[in-house]
């Protein structure tokens, strides 16, 4: 019997929203999308609207994720924020290795793997990302980068642990640029992604991973993505801003179950 892996649709707010602002969106995609389960959908705010969000979200089927976190518990880390942190806001997944760290605030491959394994010691789901620039991929090296980025931000996770971590493939140069990976592009990539995963823990555990593709994912073509074998959802950026379109994503992946 095939294994169904649920989509997953999370959409990363990055430095957008207000607290209020935050909770009114919240509240408008309750209303439509709230009752829907056959998807999950993750909503990631900014640090200072999870509480708000939190609160909106309570009891509902809509789920709280933080775009980064320190791996120390507490301590002299001016400005970062722990999961102990995350975890008494009711957040329950947690952006990781996202591009826009690693390139303006240096995070690094092992800094990246501290926060994988300090998200999982405190029951938060990672959301891993990885994925190519453009120049690397145009020197033929994105199977490379994402091999090396996903082999070293996994080091140290158990196979009882691979399950409760969503990897997202999001190659840097469709990200907020309008454009999007071609479906065999992308299709390629989440494959190799899966094989890998195969190799660092087994076949049957790989198959249960949920892959998530994030780069100008848009209602427009989201199904065609969507559609594709080893594709379990969307990381969505500009297109989760705006209520109208965020739900069409969830609708797309639910079209697509
Ligand atoms: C992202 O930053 O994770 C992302 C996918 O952004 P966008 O959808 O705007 O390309």
């Amino acid at each position: 019997m095939p294994i169904i892996r649920k989509k997953l649709i999370a959409g990363n707010w990055k430095m957008n929203k207000s607290a209020g602002d935050g909770a009114a969106l919240a509240k408008e995609l309750l209303e439509a999308i709230g009752r829907e389960t056959a998807v999950d959908v993750v909503l990631c705010p900014p640090f200072t609207a999870l509480e708000s969000v939190g609160h909106a979200l309570e009891g509902q089927a809509l789920k709280l994720g933080a775009q980064n976190m320190h791996p120390e518990r507490n301590g002299a880390f001016t400005g970062e924020i722990s999961a102990e942190m995350l975890r008494t806001l009711y957040v329950s997944h947690v952006i990781l290795g996202h591009s826009e760290r690693r390139q303006f605030f240096g995070d690094t491959d092992a800094f990246v793997n501290q926060k994988v394994l300090a998200a999982l010691a405190h029951e938060l789901r990672p959301i891993l990302c990885v994925g190519e620039t453009l120049a690397e991929r145009e020197s033929g090296a994105t199977l490379t980068v994402v091999q090396r980025q996903l082999e070293a931000g996994l080091s140290g996770v158990k196979a009882e642990q691979i399950t409760t971590v969503i990897v997202a493939y999001e190659p840097v140069w469709a990200i907020g640029t309008g454009k999007v990976a071609t479906t065999e592009q992308a299709q390629e990539v989440h494959a190799f992604i899966r094989e890998l995963l195969g190799q660092l823990f087994g076949a049957a555990l790989a198959q249960k991973v949920r892959i998530l593709y994030g780069g100008s994912m848009k209602p427009a073509n989201a199904p065609e993505l969507l559609a594709q074998k080893d594709i379990d959802g969307g990381l969505i950026g500009g297109a989760s801003l705006e209520a109208r379109s965020f739900i069409e994503l969830v609708k797309a992946a639910l079209a697509a179950v």
